[in-house]
């Protein structure tokens, strides 16, 4: 037999893990109760639940079942201890941190093997991937921690926070969940994933070895109806972070709409996998291993999708069937393995049942020639071709280790076809031809984007989704302002009528009129403003218009009364002026220094319309306008200047993080400050590319109509910004549930910020609500700055490893 004879035939042989240190521990459990204020307490129920091993079925542990009222004692754990920590000096949570990191790292080979038993995954990924991202995560937030207060001035932690993890990635989602929250002061309340929650009792061991105060902490295992529910409308959680399925994500969104919690969610994914004809063929097909069989496929940022160009199409599944041939599925334990269990026999059955689906719908089927164990849920690597773009298989987050193929033509095909999907978590784009890669990246929608690599992380480059893939990013300095808030907002007052002259405030002027008015009692020439659609005044749809009253009672003059097609059409003018995103930040700077200018000749003129609107006075009213020109002389100067950074990730390459705009936001003003309100919304929108339906305050609704004129003179393109008034809580309804509107920006009543993070669930829109409190306009802390421009972007992480 000769040496090329002896690869073919050669055998792995068993390379099994121990896992006797790991039985032991559990033997000597038996059963683990819940982790509250560093103490293991026994459920309120009494109840408890089975571990099971997924590679044989077997049971490994009993674990508590908690219920509310086990909740209830973990939060209130949380909210004493939070008062102490949240005063901790950086430098002590960083030592901590620090502890946690340095205890994971010992633990290191236990935790990995306590992983692959309780999730399925191979030993070879809980050993080289998960178990060294979580304690580099410990390690990269015990920095931010050591200079919280040098890097985040005037931000404060918001409280205890709740968060709910899935099984996929049990320890590692827990440190991406507990490092950033407690570096920036926050204390815990975590809910591990049902079928996997042992890393985590583990973890809060290490917890009491690294000496953490009692309460910081706590990890409470049990049913998702009864934990997840009851952490999700706690009235003393001021933060729900959750990663897991979009329905679920859309559910929690809806049952936290107006309860003031901030939320961040990281759901679900159909990534694409981009090859291009020039890629390096056999470099793509380690690629699709680690896209699509890394974790049994059971991953968010699977690439799922292989579109592959037409003339290399043959080639490449060829060649990816012959790889398949030789995947080893098997015991999780056994370090020759490449996919390990799945999770559980129900995630098994509906991964059965989408193949079956799929299969049914035509698509050709194509599975390695060797049976999996008979024992345990395991399912084989599945490819997929002649699949059509709408197919449910094409289009469902299958999360099992199967691949569906689909070929295109050009790169703009590439870009499209990536995009036709609801989601938009990551891409990987596969060329030798370096432009055409960065060309496509920015055209594709998603969160992270790889150059020839794939789920590839760390937790210097922050990681989440664009569109119904969620909001919030977790890593980075971006995902540390998840777990902080201004800390002004400690001191918000509900919302003030918009008539209320401010403290202190006694001057109140008359509108003058000149003396031939006054002589010749004048008629005044009828100025009903229209709507400001597609650069255009138009009348609106329902051909009404609404009577604007003064301050004095008075009637002012008159507004369009907008409804649902008026904003149909505003959505739809926002959209075909989508070019703005690609106008270069000088330009866009250009234009809004253009518009300051032409405010700037007509100050008196709109100083008389906020004193007609507001009662205040003249001096009050110019204060308005100029504070409007200093904003946007503000933003005109952020348009080049928040920019994104380049992270150094451990390999050969960087990290680019871009800031890149929404699409469209919906923007609903504030009644207080009729202009500078308006365009202190506006303003760092069209900075950031993104381009605006705003609705202006129905009570002074006149400031923001007389800018029509402003824009039109100032070079704006038509489209950018889309005016419609009219009544503000049906008009910001219909832009909530508008499945076209990337974002919503609310600053109204308390019961309207409710309706509109309901009603942004269905497409998962991002929500920027006031929950019907007041903020300082003329503030430059309150009134303008990063808060609105963070809010103005959504952060991509372009990979790009270099070296030959
Ligand atoms: P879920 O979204 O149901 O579960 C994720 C976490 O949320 C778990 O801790 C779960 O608890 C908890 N949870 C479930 N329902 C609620 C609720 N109503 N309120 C509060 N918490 C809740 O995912 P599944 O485990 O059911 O998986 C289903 C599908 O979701 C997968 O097939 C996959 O498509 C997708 N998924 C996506 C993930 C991602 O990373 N994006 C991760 C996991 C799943 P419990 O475990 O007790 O049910």
């Amino acid at each position: 037999m000769n040496v090329m004879e002896l690869f073919e035939t050669m055998e792995y042989g068993p390379a099994p893990e121990a896992a006797n240190t790991v039985q032991t521990w559990l033997k000597e459990h038996e059963r683990f109760g819940l982790f509250i204020e560093n103490q293991w307490i026994e459920p309120a129920s009494g109840q408890y639940m089975e571990s099971t091993n997924p590679a044989n079925g077997k049971a490994l542990v009993q674990v508590a079942s908690a219920s509310s009222a086990d909740v209830d004692a973990a939060v209130s754990a949380a909210r004493k201890a939070f008062k102490t920590w949240s005063k901790t000096p950086d430098h002590v949570r960083a030592r901590y941190m620090y502890a946690l990191a340095r205890q994971i790292q010992k633990h290191a080979r236990f935790l990995s093997v306590l992983e692959s038993l309780d999730n399925g995954k191979s030993i070879r990924e809980t050993r080289d991937i998960d178990i060294p991202l979580v304690a580099r995560h410990f390690y990269y937030h015990a920095g931010w921690a050591q200079l919280m207060k040098r890097e985040l001035p005037g931000y404060e932690p918001v409280g205890v926070v709740g968060q709910i993890i899935p099984w996929n990635f049990p320890l590692l989602m827990l440190a991406w969940k507990i490092a950033p929250a407690i570096a920036m002061g926050n204390t815990v309340v975590l809910k591990p994933a049902r079928y996997t929650p042992l890393t985590a009792l583990k973890f809060a061991e290490i917890v009491q070895e690294a000496g953490l105060p009692a309460g910081v902490i706590n990890i409470v295992t049990g049913e998702a109806s009864q934990v997840g529910d009851a952490l999700v409308k706690h009235p003393d959680v001021n933060k729900i972070a959750f990663t897991g399925s979009t329905e679920v994500g859309r559910s929690i969104r809806r049952s936290t709409a107006g309860s003031g919690k901030k939320l961040s969610l990281e759901l679900g994914g159909k990534s694409p996998f981009i090859v291009f004809d020039d890629a390096d063929l056999d470099s793509v097909v380690e690629g699709v291993v680690d896209a699509i069989w890394f974790n049994q496929g059971q991953v968010c940022c699977a690439g799922s999708r292989l579109l592959v160009q037409e003339n290399v199409a043959e080639r490449l599944l060829n060649k990816l069937r012959a790889r398949m041939e030789r995947l080893r599925v098997g015991d999780p334990l056994d370090k020759g393995i490449d996919i390990g269990a799945i999770v559980s026999p129900s995630q098994l059955q509906e991964i059965e049942r989408l193949v079956a689906q799929g299969e049914a719908e035509g698509a050709e089927k194509w599975q390695p020639s060797w049976a999996c164990p008979n024992e345990g849920s395991f399912f084989p690597p599945t490819l997929f071709t002649n699949v059509s773009p709408a197919s449910s298989i094409a289009q469902v987050e299958i999360f099992g280790p199967v691949l569906v193929a689909m070929t295109f033509r050009t790169p703009a095909e590439a870009a499209q076809l990536a995009n036709n999907t609801r989601y938009g978590l990551a891409a990987s784009i596969w060329s030798d031809n370096i432009n055409l890669a960065l060309d496509t990246a920015p055209k594709i929608q998603a969160g992270s984007v790889w150059i020839n690599c794939t789920n590839v992380f760390d937790a210097s480059s922050g990681f989440g989704g664009y569109r119904e893939s969620g909001y919030g990013r977790e890593g980075g300095k971006e995902g540390l302002y998840e777990y902080v808030h201004p800390s002004w907002e400690a001191s918000q007052v509900p919302e003030k009528s918009p008539r209320t002259r401010p403290q202190g405030v006694t001057e109140n002027e008359e509108v003058a009129n000149t003396s031939e008015e006054a002589e010749f009692a004048l008629p005044a020439i009828d100025r009903t403003p229209k709507l400001f659609i597609g650069g255009k005044q138009v009348r609106p749809d329902s051909g009404y218009s609404l009577s604007v009253k003064g301050a004095d009672g008075k009637p002012l003059g008159e507004v369009g009364e907008g409804n649902r097609k008026d904003i149909r059409n505003a959505v739809e003018a926002a959209h075909a002026a989508s070019k703005w995103a690609n106008a270069t930040p000088h330009n866009r700077a250009q234009i809004l220094y253009y518009i300051a200018e032409n405010l700037a000749v007509r100050e008196e003129e709109f100083a008389r319309r906020i004193m007609q609107q507001t009662g205040r006075g003249r001096k009050e009213a110019l204060q308005e306008v100029h504070t409007t020109l200093s904003r946007l002389f503000s933003y005109a100067a952020w348009t080049d200047k928040f920019e994104g950074v380049i992270h150094r990730p451990p390999m050969r390459g960087v990290t680019l993080a871009m800031h890149e705009p929404i699409g469209v936001i919906g923007v609903v003003a504030p009644d207080e400050y009729p202009l500078l309100g308006f365009i202190s919304l506006v303003a760092p929108v069209i900075a950031m590319g993104n381009t605006v339906v705003a609705i202006p305050s129905p009570t002074a609704p006149l400031s923001a109509t007389d800018c029509y004129q402003i824009f039109e003179t100032s070079d704006l393109p038509a489209g950018v910004v889309n005016i419609v008034t009219g009544e503000r809580e049906g008009l910001a309804k219909v832009l909530a549930e508008h499945e076209d509107v990337d974002a919503l920006w609310y600053f109204g009543s308390a019961r309207g910020a409710k309706m509109v993070e309901e009603g942004s669930a269905s497409n998962m829109k991002r929500t920027w609500v006031n929950y019907g409190r007041q903020r300082d306009w003329l503030d430059p802390i309150q009134g303008e700055g990063e808060e609105f421009l963070r809010a103005s972007v959504q952060v991509k992480n372009i990979w790009v490893p270099y070296g030959e």
